[in-house]
């Protein structure tokens, strides 16, 4: 159940961000573009779309972890519980993040200190948020590591991480980032890194967790199968901008944007034989050469004069919206 005739938990508004070139040449690149989104309490919404379309940066700007330069915020606004992000100092961000709103990345050895014990990085936040003794704090990493169905948790505590699995270590993250009970989780490519079944478990895991505490997930994927296991909503990207949301049932069962068509399609299906994979034709684009237009365009198999010259607006389709003129 979702809360959402309580006000939005995460709100973001026209959320424009930017990249200065790497060269130091004029001009910026917009890596999001737009994007306008809510999730309340008890959701799962998943972004999705290709590598480059903008989802990772929107999530890392959410906590305010984009290095600025390179990274502008151009525009619109975030509200987190309220508290507009973009106003937040320093100690209202370290407060913020690991705390209020946990994040899980793809690649845990990326994220966990290798030469630190698991006991040590778990127990950080809550000396540091929850003002925990370190007996409370590992009785509390303790519990964590049994929820999130690590066996034998008393001798995991003293491993580092090396000595785990990419299963593990995932899980080791997934009970860092919720140990301080936070109401929002944003999870980027979490179960990328793993093999399927390891995947389907750590997605029912947090799927379980954000159920039971009544926080809200926010998953970044490429993957349409992962948002066909986990997600009440989905909003698809595309070059910078959301082109489809609605429920995941809907844009999954009867998707509107020629582009989300061209995702599905793609996927591969175990159940049907096929002597050639579908692709969708071309690249996404480059932030320095966004076409002008419909920035899906050039791929587009149904592509009009119109499209190469005016941006489609949203559409509102009964349950799910979408921004294509073929729906106008
Ligand atoms: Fe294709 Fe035009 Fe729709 Fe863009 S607006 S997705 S180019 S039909």
């Amino acid at each position: 159940m979702t809360g959402r005739a309580s006000p939005a938990l995460l709100q973001v508004d026209q959320l424009r961000i930017g990249f200065a070139r790497p060269d130091g040449g004029r001009g910026i690149g917009i890596v999001v573009d737009g994007v306008s989104f809510s999730l309340h309490r008890g959701q799962i919404l998943c972004l999705v779309g290709e590598s480059g379309c903008g989802k990772s940066v929107t999530a890392l700007s959410l906590l305010r972890l984009l290095p600025s330069p390179p990274a502008l915020h151009l525009g619109g606004s975030i509200f987190f519980e309220g508290q507009d992000i973009s106003s937040l100092s320093e100690k209202g961000l370290r407060s913020l993040r690991g705390n209020r709103a946990g994040m899980v990345f793809q690649d845990p050895m990326t994220s966990l200190n290798p030469v630190m014990r698991i006991e040590e990085q778990m127990t950080e936040g809550l000396r540091l948020h929850r003002g925990l003794s370190a007996r409370q704090a590992s009785l509390a990493a303790l519990r964590m590591l049994e929820r999130v169905g690590i066996a034998n948790p008393e001798a995991r505590l003293r491993d580092f991480p090396h000595q785990l699995s990419g299963g593990m270590r995932q899980r080791v993250m997934i009970g860092m980032a919720l140990i301080c009970d936070p109401s929002l989780l944003i999870a980027d490519e979490p179960t990328t890194a793993l093999d399927v079944t390891v995947q389907r478990q750590i997605l029912a895991l947090m799927r379980e967790l954000m159920r039971a505490t009544h926080g809200a997930l926010l998953l970044i994927t490429h993957d349409l199968g992962v948002v066909a296991q986990i997600a009440d909503d989905v909003a698809v990207m595309y070059a910078g901008r959301i082109v489809e949301q609605g429920p995941a049932g809907v844009v999954l069962g009867k998707p509107a944007h020629p582009y989300t068509q061209g995702l599905l399609r793609s996927r591969p299906d175990v159940f049907v034989r096929k002597e050639r994979l579908e692709t969708i034709a071309g690249t996404v684009p480059s932030l320095w050469k966004i076409p002008e237009g419909c920035a899906f365009h050039p791929r587009c198999p149904h592509v009009m004069p119109r499209c190469r010259e005016q941006a489609p607006p949203f559409f509102v389709l009964s349950e799910a919206q979408a921004r294509c003129w073929l729906l106008e």
